[in-house]
């Protein structure tokens, strides 16, 4: 096992078992004499993996046949303007603001039409879910979006938020895969893998497949339509093949520890070690309400700046890496995503109880 773990947010931490065959693979893929980086995405060597990915991501979500698994470039951010320029019929939808992705969606959105904010949690600076049972939802609107796992803030929806018929649309970019969840209840699901399936560079979008039609706002490039893409497999042009390639590895690594709800007990194992500390540190506190916490992302400071960035500093030396909070939240932020350890949970947690008897001085 590595000695370093590292707690970034994405790119983040792969499984190192998915690096070692990559690796033992990278000269010459299945006996081809090539890498899979020198493959024509045009082979047939190619097109088995692109299929493979796609049929096991379906049978570990569960995915039905009546939704389309798209894999697609521009990282979520090119979503945020993709998903009004495909949906947005009536040129009005609903969003729930519950931290900085879903408010970068958002501003995205008013770009195209008529948006309004149905939740927020800003009030409070992103620290819980907002509840969202009886969201006032206008009629005319083409589609409720949401965020299930705010990256930054260290927060995510525990109950799906009463969407009253509309189209729900969610980024599940920071909690792909981290535990099962029920793909029909949600109309397009989609996420930039570099949290937790891969490198950076791929999006991949789950959308039923009768909202993928001819309808675009005006002026929609043809690179940016669903449809461009569904009618050609994800191969409308040159895919991130290497990228398709690595996270058909990790999810055979997922499918090999048995299931999602094996991936969300050893998720839940992870983050309890962790807020269990916060709970009773005296130095140490979680940024997020209790009933509203993430298990990928968990957030946390100490009263002091100073402080915080000794503790930074000093866990770098320590082997923990990229434990600094985002800049807009400040703080301390690890990341616990699929690939990390529990051993480097407890190395972490190792590290604040020193940190925190001695202190907060030199270690
Ligand atoms: C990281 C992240 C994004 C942004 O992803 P890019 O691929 O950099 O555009 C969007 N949403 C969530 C929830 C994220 O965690």
């Amino acid at each position: 096992m590595r000695n370093t773990f590292n707690f970034s947010a994405g790119p983040a931490v792969m499984p190192e078992q998915v690096l070692q065959d990559v690796a033992d693979e990278t000269l010459n893929y299945k006996g081809s004499g090539m890498s899979v980086m020198e493959i024509s995405h045009r082979s047939s060597l190619f097109q088995s993996i692109i299929d493979e990915t796609e049929e096991n991501l379906r049978k570990l979500m569960n995915i039905p046949n009546d939704y389309e698994v798209l894999f697609l470039q521009g990282g979520t951010t090119l979503q945020f303007a993709m998903i009004p320029m495909n949906f947005m019929r009536n040129r009005k939808a609903e969003y729930i603001l519950t931290g900085y992705w879903a408010k970068k969606a958002y501003e995205e959105a008013t770009l195209f039409g008529d948006v309004n904010i149905v939740a927020s949690s800003e009030d409070r600076n992103f620290s819980y879910i907002p509840d969202c049972s009886d969201l006032d939802i206008d009629n005319k609107s083409d589609y409720l979006y949401m965020c299930e796992n705010n990256t930054i803030y260290g927060t995510k929806f525990h109950t799906k938020p009463n969407s009253k018929g509309k189209i729900l649309i969610n980024d599940i970019s920071s909690s792909f895969l981290s535990e099962p969840m029920n793909v029909s209840d949600y109309d397009m699901l989609f996420g930039g893998i570099q949290k937790n399936l891969g490198p950076a560079g791929l999006v991949i979008a789950i959308i039923r497949k009768d909202l993928i039609s001819e309808f675009v706002l005006k002026g929609t490039p043809t690179m940016l339509r669903y449809k461009t893409h569904a009618d050609k497999g994800s191969m409308y042009n040159t895919p991130p093949t290497y990228n398709i390639y690595i996270v058909g590895k990790v999810i055979k690594w997922i499918q090999s520890s048995g299931s999602l709800e094996k991936m969300r007990e050893y998720n839940e194992k992870k983050a309890n070690i962790l807020y269990d500390y916060l709970d009773k540190s005296k130095m140490f506190y979680g940024l997020a309400d209790k009933e509203s916490r993430s298990l990928m992302n968990v957030t946390f400071r100490t009263n002091s700046k100073e402080l915080d960035s000794n503790f930074v500093e000093l866990a770098s030396r320590n082997n923990i890496i990229s434990i600094k909070g985002h800049r807009v939240i400040g703080g301390m932020r690890a990341s616990l995503y699929n690939a990390m350890p529990v051993e480097g949970v407890e190395h972490l947690v190792k590290f604040m109880e020193a940190f925190e008897k001695e202190g907060g001085k030199k270690l």
